[in-house]
């Protein structure tokens, strides 16, 4: 039989997930001649053999592919057969402006678990074993193709044994980039905070030293994949209390890491999906219901039902959480694993910086020379009734693309001003950044400027298109305006923030183009008009670029501006006032007369009050009412224990929420508050008003967004923007929302709160470029312009 010989060319998520070695297995498998190799986009293949064996091979390439691997399309084409001896991997080649995927970080796989815990293996406790199919990827990259000398790892020259298992195709470490073992890897050891005293070197003294200190209560920095933990016993009430105020977190939840699933069932309820969910190669923090009987130090997560757990995900955290042969320190078996920073800074990552910025917060450090190229905070998903949910998209996904549904200029999306992330979009796709946080301190801002300068060269893309918030105050906004003038040839687009929120939404479901009604519900947004929107029901048809609001929530006072945000009994006041009760006498317990009286005067004369269509306000005013909580401490505090409370209820109790009848019809909460506190202060429950809250407000929601629908014709509503994290309204909008027949999107690649904006940016930034472009096409044809270029439709 004739041989044949074809070329192939595979793009995706391809490179540092075993591909090649994979194609060379399958190759030798059927005594096929040829070669593979990547270069930025791809790779490439070209295999000879029979006709029928060539066919099996391509076949085998599409159903079994590495598991980390995600494979976008594959092309082949007929080449001359020429013979050859033998299957080789050929050297990376590059190609200009080429563009590739870089994988995500990945937890250590069962093989190499088994290795670390086996006395005979050459990897036995090597802190850094790793794989072809797990172990850091994009957090040590420094420039692409992904090859050694293009990690973090370029400065640690392999040993003999390490270097004939990269080179062996058969070997399961074959082009492992971060390969290394006991004599070649990287190195652990333990400091002082302070520098004080001489580091401490050799694996086991290290981690039985840092596990003394667990025990002991204090407090250790862990260098992670992706930067700094601040590690504690969780289960001491001491050393969690420690933490909180030296890091000066006085109540915002923190995240555990259990040993094992055993482990995390005794704290925790979990259901079978969230098995999946927690040993899935990206290893997020899972939310799951809190056991109230479990050993969880009480301050872990004050005032909540559920808590935040993570399995280990590092040879590093398994060897922490495991004993050490030959010492009697106690292995931990809960720890406490927050973000190695202080509140609102970034997160460490390099060693220096920890040491400089955390000697203050941790007792000792577990170091080691691995640099970290890219910070990334942990993932957290939560669970709901479709699966999992994402809540900060980061570590294991970061920076795994999101499919747009058209080619465009390179568009870079700033994303908002807290839980920032960025987007830039090339090509057909769009990478989402790592979580960035708040951009509040100058320390922040410096850590995004760096990161979209790293993704930008990892991606070879520059901005031909730069989208910010329409917020002028953003800091986000600076950088772009800033961005713009140092690069003439780029365009600033500004995106209403909630029109972004419903933009990422599309794309999330890959239904960019479709027309849709957008319920978007949040915290804080600037609104076209100028004011503060947050309760929006938009609409966005064919043209994603275009957006008009179709209705909104009544707007609502916020004395104060941001310090009503920081305290909800100002809300409360404001809703009073809105509703006709200011004359109302009403004084929380622990609230200072002066302080309410001076809000009362202020609502009185109008002073000092920002007027907002804020959903997110609305509920921090209502759990004031409640009693549920006056201050808070960190951002949607008193909006998730009011969740909290009506998961407690029976039974809802019957409130009123009337939608108005105007042009632009409006959500009024007026009749809902006179009822709320009348009912109050007959003593019905309170957990029964939470949740007659949530489900007037989710019916009339619902019977807004239908009656927009049906008058627009589409049958399609999405729900976005940070409030929908709450699950009770979600699933009483959803469930009425169905029921009148109408098809519901909730995010489930990106999240819904200013985390998943960046993507609804770039979608805009493209839509906006698409009608310029339509526009000069129109001009070069002799025709009028039917729209004007980059005007801002909404309302
Ligand atoms: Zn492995
Ligand atoms: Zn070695
Ligand atoms: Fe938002």
């Amino acid at each position: 039989m004739n041989p044949v010989r074809r070329a192939i060319e595979v793009r995706g998520v391809v490179q540092g997930v075993g591909f090649r070695p994979f194609v060379a297995r399958l190759a030798a498998e059927r005594g096929l001649v040829g070669e593979v190799g990547n270069d930025e986009v791809s790779v490439f293949i070209e295999v000879e053999g029979s006709a029928p064996l060539v066919d099996d091979f391509l076949s085998a390439l599409k159903a079994q592919t590495p598991p980390m691997a995600v494979v976008f399309d594959i092309a082949v084409s007929e080449r001359a057969p020429r013979g050859g001896n033998g299957f080789r991997i050929v050297p990376s080649r590059r190609r200009p402006g080429a563009r590739t995927l870089v994988p995500p970080d990945v937890a250590t796989c069962a093989d190499c678990l088994s290795e670390l815990g086996d006395p005979t293996d050459r990897r036995h406790r090597h802190p850094f074993i790793t794989c072809t199919n797990c172990g850091p990827r994009f957090t040590i990259i420094t420039d692409l193709p992904y090859d050694r000398p293009a990690t973090t790892m370029a400065s640690f020259p392999m040993c003999g044994s390490c270097a004939r298992e990269y080179d062996d195709p058969a070997d399961r470490r074959h082009h492992a980039q971060p390969i290394s073992c006991h004599d070649c890897g990287p190195r652990l050891w333990w400091e002082l905070a302070g520098g004080a005293g001489e580091p401490l070197l050799g694996d086991t003294d290290t981690l039985a030293t840092a596990q003394r200190f667990l025990s002991d209560e204090r407090i250790v920095a862990v260098k992670g994949i992706g930067g700094f933990h601040l590690a504690c016993d969780a289960t001491s009430t001491v050393a969690v209390q420690q933490l909180r105020e030296r890091k000066r977190r006085p109540q915002k939840p923190f995240a555990v890491m259990a040993r094992d699933l055993d482990a995390v069932r005794r704290i925790a309820f979990v259901p079978p999906s969230a098995e999946l969910t927690l040993t899935q190669p990206a290893a997020p923090i899972v939310l799951l219901p809190i056991r109230e009987d479990g050993p969880l130090a009480p301050g872990i997560a004050p005032g909540l039902d559920e808590v935040g757990v993570m399995l280990p995900y590092t040879p590093l955290h398994h060897l922490l959480l495991a004993a050490v042969p030959g010492r009697d320190a106690p292995a931990p078996t809960l720890l406490v694993m927050t973000s190695g920073n202080l509140s609102d800074e970034p997160l460490c990552f390099t060693n220096d910086d920890a040491r400089a910025r955390l000697s203050s917060i941790a007792d000792g450090f577990l170091m080691h020379d691995r640099p970290i190229a890219v910070p990334c905070e942990d993932s957290v998903v939560t669970l709901g009734s479709n699966g999992e949910v994402p809540v900060r998209r980061s570590r294991g996904f970061a920076p795994m693309p999101v499919a747009l549904p058209s080619d465009g200029p390179t568009t870079l999306g700033v994303g908002a001003e807290i839980k920032n992330t960025f987007c830039v979009a090339r090509d057909e796709l769009a990478f989402c950044s790592a979580h960035v946080g708040d951009m509040g301190s100058l320390e922040s801002q410096a850590a995004f400027a760096r990161s979209v300068d790293q993704l930008t060269r990892l991606r070879a893309a520059s901005p031909e298109v730069v989208v910010a918030d329409l917020h002028p105050g953003y800091a986000t906004r600076r950088w772009a305006e800033d961005y713009v003038e140092r690069n003439p040839e780029t365009r600033l687009v500004t995106a209403q923030h909630h029109h972004a929120h419903l933009a990422s939404l599309l794309a999330d479901h890959g239904l960019v183009g479709t027309p849709v009604v957008g319920v978007a519900f949040d915290g804080t947004g600037y609104g076209c008009d100028r004011q503060i929107w947050g309760g929006e029901v938009l609409a966005i048809g064919v043209d994603v670029a275009e957006c008009t609001r179709m209705g909104h929530l009544v707007p609502l006072r916020m004395p104060g501006g941001d310090a009503a945000v920081r305290n909800p009994f100002r809300i409360a006041l404001g809703l009073l006032h809105g509703a006709g009760l200011g004359a109302v006498p009403w004084a929380p317990d622990e609230m200072e007369e002066a302080e309410v009286q001076t809000v009362r005067s202020q609502l009185d004369a109008g002073l000092g009050c920002l007027d907002t269509t804020s959903v997110g306000r609305l509920f921090d005013g209502v759990a004031s009412l409640l009693g549920v909580r006056h201050r808070v401490t960190y951002e949607a505090q008193a909006a998730i224990e009011l969740e909290v409370l009506a998961r407690t209820a029976a039974r809802p109790a019957e409130l009123p929420f009337p939608v108005t009848s105007e042009e632009v019809p409006q959500l009024d909460w007026r009749p809902l508050v006179t009822a709320l506190v009348a009912a109050r202060d007959s003593g019905t429950d309170r957990a029964e008003l939470a949740l007659g809250f949530h489900r007037a407000l989710g019916a009339a929601t619902a019977a807004l967004a239908l009656g927009i629908a049906r008058r627009a014709n589409v049958d399609r509503v999405g729900l976005t923007g940070g409030v929908f994290a709450n699950r009770v309204l979600t699933a009483e909008v959803t469930g009425r929302l169905r029921a009148g027949g109408l098809e519901v999107l909730t995010h489930r690649r990106v999240p819904c709160n200013d985390g998943g904006l960046s993507l609804g940016q770039v979608v805009i930034g493209r839509a906006m470029a698409a009608r310029e472009q339509l526009l000069t096409d129109r001009r070069a044809n002799g025709a009028v312009p039917l729209t004007a270029p980059g005007r801002e439709e909404v309302d």
